[in-house]
């Protein structure tokens, strides 16, 4: 006997009522994508959790790829075998044996939803610890803090098994709540908020600006390798890369130097919110923490958030660098961000950029040039590349 499915519990959605059945129809397709290479297991919804039938796949690569997706809460692998003590008995002793970390202390946990099952659960427990330790030496009954959890659940016809509980990475199935897009730097931080945003349901799009050849090969190449880690999460994501130089010389040369940071951040978000539109999302997601730097002032953010009525989402708002480093060591991106790069922002950012900006003075120097022109170009000229879990792959489709 060997675990032969892998048994998947939500959580959180279990508590969402009437989208209940969106939610877990979402989380199936996220699974099914992430998963795709695995050619013979099943998927299959029951109304409180989901089983993946392995149809003899092995385990191993599954669970690694089940830990990415958001949703889940926890999962187990598990056994099914027919309701019939024997049988019962042969399983839980196989789904033992089968563990990787035993410990040496164990518990049944039986709950028995068919009640015309012969035995009751005390009677399940006690039958069924008894066949253990008669069979494996050295182990002991621990009720309260046992290394390992038997859980044995026997419905109608069938009994499942499970042996431990691996913790899923919680949240809620991307694609749930629509789509947002990121501004995605070659920094540390905002790659940190893509992964926070997917956590609570959003697709993710990424927008990255850059400034050739002020900016390197290896620098956009970063932040492809930075959106490729982020598929981890989404299995496949739509890069944009947006060509920057001639908006930046036009601000070096148009706007007084303390305030040539903020132009560009305006002009940023202004060609992010429409790119945005041209894909149907519906907010905007930054990496921006409060007060880090000259462009992270209040003020600051004030006078650049002008340009649109977008919904922003900043889920590091409130966060300190030590933890934004600690979830960035978590999902790969932490070796990629500090590799060295030139920014497109660093290297125009002037000596004293002003950290409290004002809106009619900003605006009146930017009513000297003629933008509009320029976001056109820079959008019709965007390169959009897809990526999912295999590397990356260009769409013929020309978008714009
Ligand atoms: P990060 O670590 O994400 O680069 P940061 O702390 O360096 O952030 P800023 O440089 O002020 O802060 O950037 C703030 C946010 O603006 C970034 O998190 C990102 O969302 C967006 N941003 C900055 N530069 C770019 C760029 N070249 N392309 C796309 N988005 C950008
Ligand atoms: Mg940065």
């Amino acid at each position: 006997m060997e675990y032969d499915r892998i048994l998947i519990r939500f959580g959180e959605i279990s508590t969402k009522g009437r989208n209940r059945h969106q939610f877990i129809e979402q989380l199936r397709k996220n699974i099914q994508t992430k998963l795709s290479d695995y050619k013979k297991i099943t998927i299959h919804k029951t109304r409180d959790r989901i089983y993946l039938k392995l149809n003899g796949e092995s385990h191993e690569e599954i669970i690694n790829g089940l830990k990415g997706i958001f949703g889940i809460q926890s999962f187990s692998l598990a056994m099914k075998v027919e309701s019939e003590i024997n049988l019962i008995k042969a399983g839980a002793l196989a789904a033992y044996q089968q563990l990787e970390n035993k410990g040496i202390t164990f518990k049944i946990s039986a709950k028995r939803s068919d009640k015309t099952f012969p035995l009751n659960t005390n009677e399940l427990n006690y039958e069924l610890g008894s066949h253990l330790l008669k069979n494996i030496e050295g182990l002991k009954v621990d009720v309260h803090n046992p290394d390992v959890n038997i859980k044995v659940e026997v419905r109608k016809g069938v009994t499942y098994i499970t042996c431990k509980d691996i913790p899923g990475a919680g949240g809620l199935p991307v694609g749930i709540s629509g789509k947002a897009m990121l501004m995605l730097s070659g920094g540390l931080d905002s790659p940190v908020a893509g992964f926070l945003s997917m956590k609570r349901g959003l697709e993710i799009e990424a927008v990255h600006f850059y400034s050739p050849p002020y900016t390197s090969e290896r620098s956009r190449q970063k932040v492809v390798d930075l959106a490729q880690e982020l598929t981890e999460f989404s299995g496949s994501i739509k890069l944009h890369i947006v060509p920057f130089t001639e908006i930046q010389q036009v601000i070096q040369q148009q706007i007084p130097e303390n305030y040539t940071l903020i132009s560009t951040r305006r002009l940023m978000l202004k060609i992010a919110d429409e790119i945005r539109k041209l894909n149907n999302g519906l907010a905007i997601a930054t990496g921006e923490s409060l007060g880090q730097v000259a462009s992270q002032t209040l003020e600051s953010m004030f006078v650049i958030n002008e340009v649109t009525s977008t919904p922003m989402i900043r889920p590091l708002i409130s966060t300190d660098k030590t933890e934004i480093i600690e979830i960035a060591r978590k999902i790969n991106t932490y070796d990629i961000s500090i590799r060295p790069f030139e920014d497109c922002c660093t290297i125009f950012t002037p000596a004293s950029p002003k950290t409290k900006p004002k809106l009619d003075r900003v605006k009146y120097y930017e009513s000297f040039t003629d933008f509009e022109g320029l976001i056109a170009d820079a959008i019709k000229n965007t390169e959009v590349l897809y990526l999912n879990h295999t590397g990356q792959y260009v769409d013929d489709d020309n978008l714009f």
